[in-house]
């Protein structure tokens, strides 16, 4: 086999909705290199986001590489085809290098019995006492928990093998990353679920760098994470433990890690993450997306006159279409409809106002979190209204890309890789 494309320990997935901001992204990786952390854009966009505004995964790639161009970034970069399946991945073949292989509604199909009988008889070592380095309590379990977890598991497996074999004859073998996700699915996976799937991953022979399992907790689109912080913090340490044990025991790819699919702004959890990264001198990759959408909105907002003026449209428009647009995104949102402020009194406000419901900064009173949820699935009354939005950007450029560069690096960058 030629040498295979390997994603470097640190990185971190960018949403650039609108293809305009991919400059100011990448500066915030150049700021994480100043500062000494080697930290690797991925520019990743879902199928569903392509839909609802009507881009293409080739514009994505276009941006990406001329970003990299005019800043001179030397380090690798990707751009990730994020939660597709094999009915949508066709048009992402060619552009992306990075494939998040989608099995979230395969879970909970039914295997067939045979196979689960093999991979049962397959794996006598995670039946009984399962002792993983680094986790104090060995995992009990028995023949009839892995049975049951392997006919949860196992037909999403096998289906993330064949779009992962569509896409090695299409692009070849070692010719991108790929990523197995089971995020957008309704109940968590537990450490020793993890430690399972991953031995039928390997089964199933998908060298898989990455993997985005469900964590315990709320993420909520743009907001800040929901849960138990402690218990999120003992069950991400517990997973890079039973990952590390996979690796070896299973010969999956050294560089195998956790990626977190943020949500964006998860911020009392990249403590956690962080200290449990440095413990276990492990990689992390973790995905943000909307969060750049938004600081296009404060950009515009902080920039006053007309770009305050379609800031304030933005939010009539999504006010008035909250219902539909919430729709898709109903799972990963948490909208206090009484806690929205009518279209009318926002049309009042400054700027200063504006931003400062927006911006994510919680030690602002003015902070409202409905507010940013509802602009955060708004993103589709900007697309409608095309040339006049993206002239807006254009008029805009230099003060929407601080707002983007400085989220990046000093809330999202920072916290999670530096630490400090
Ligand atoms: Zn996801």
């Amino acid at each position: 086999m030629s040498k295979r494309i390997t994603l470097p320990k640190f990185s971190v997935g960018v949403g650039d909705r609108f293809v305009h901001q991919a400059k100011a992204q990448l500066a915030a990786c150049i700021q994480a290199a100043e500062a000494g952390v080697e930290v690797i854009p991925v520019w990743n966009k879902s199928n569903r986001e392509h839909m609802i505004i009507g881009t293409e995964p080739s514009q994505t790639r276009v941006a990406a590489d001329a970003a990299v161009k005019a800043l001179g970034w030397k380090q690798p970069y990707f751009v990730d085809a994020d939660h597709i399946n094999l009915k949508t991945v066709e048009r992402f073949l060619e552009p992306c290098d990075f494939f998040t292989l989608d099995v979230a509604d395969e879970i909970g199909k039914a295997a067939r019995a045979e196979d689960v009988d093999a991979f049962v008889s397959r794996h006598p070592e995670l039946i009984g006492e399962v002792m993983i380095p680094r986790i104090a309590e060995p995992f009990k379990t028995d023949a009839a928990f892995v049975r049951a977890v392997a006919n949860k598991f196992l037909a999403a497996v096998q289906d993330a093998g064949n779009i992962y074999r569509l896409i090695v004859e299409r692009k070849g073998e070692g010719t991108f990353v790929p990523e197995i996700s089971m995020d957008e699915t309704d109940a968590p996976q537990t450490p020793v679920e993890l430690l399972i799937i991953l031995a039928a991953i390997a089964d199933e022979k998908i060298p898989i760098q990455t993997i985005a399992p469900k964590f315990t907790g709320r993420f909520n689109k743009g907001v800040d994470y929901v849960g138990d912080v402690a218990q999120f913090a003992r069950e991400f340490e517990e997973d890079l433990a039973a990952i590390d044990f996979a690796v070896k025991r299973y010969g999956l790819p050294e560089n195998l890690k956790l990626s977190v699919h943020s949500g964006s702004d998860k911020f009392s959890i990249y403590k956690a993450i962080h200290d449990a990264v440095v413990k276990f001198d492990a990689g992390v990759h973790v995905k943000t997306a909307g969060t750049t959408w938004l600081e296009e909105i404060i950009g515009l907002a902080e920039a006053g006159g007309g770009g305050l003026e379609i800031a304030k449209e933005v939010y009539r428009e999504a006010f008035a279409h909250a219902e539909e647009l919430c729709k898709p995104y109903a799972t990963v949102i948490d909208i206090d409809y009484a806690k929205l402020p009518s279209p009318q009194v926002v049309d009042g406000w400054t700027s200063e106002q504006y931003t400062s419901a927006l911006r994510h900064d919680q030690s602002n009173t003015a902070y409202n979190s409905s507010f940013r949820q509802l602009l955060h699935v708004g993103f589709k009354v900007a697309a409608k209204m095309g040339d006049r939005y993206i002239s807006a950007l254009n008029a805009n450029e230099e003060i929407v890309a601080r707002n983007v560069t400085t989220n990046l690096y000093e809330r999202h960058i920072r916290p999670i890789f530096i630490g400090r």
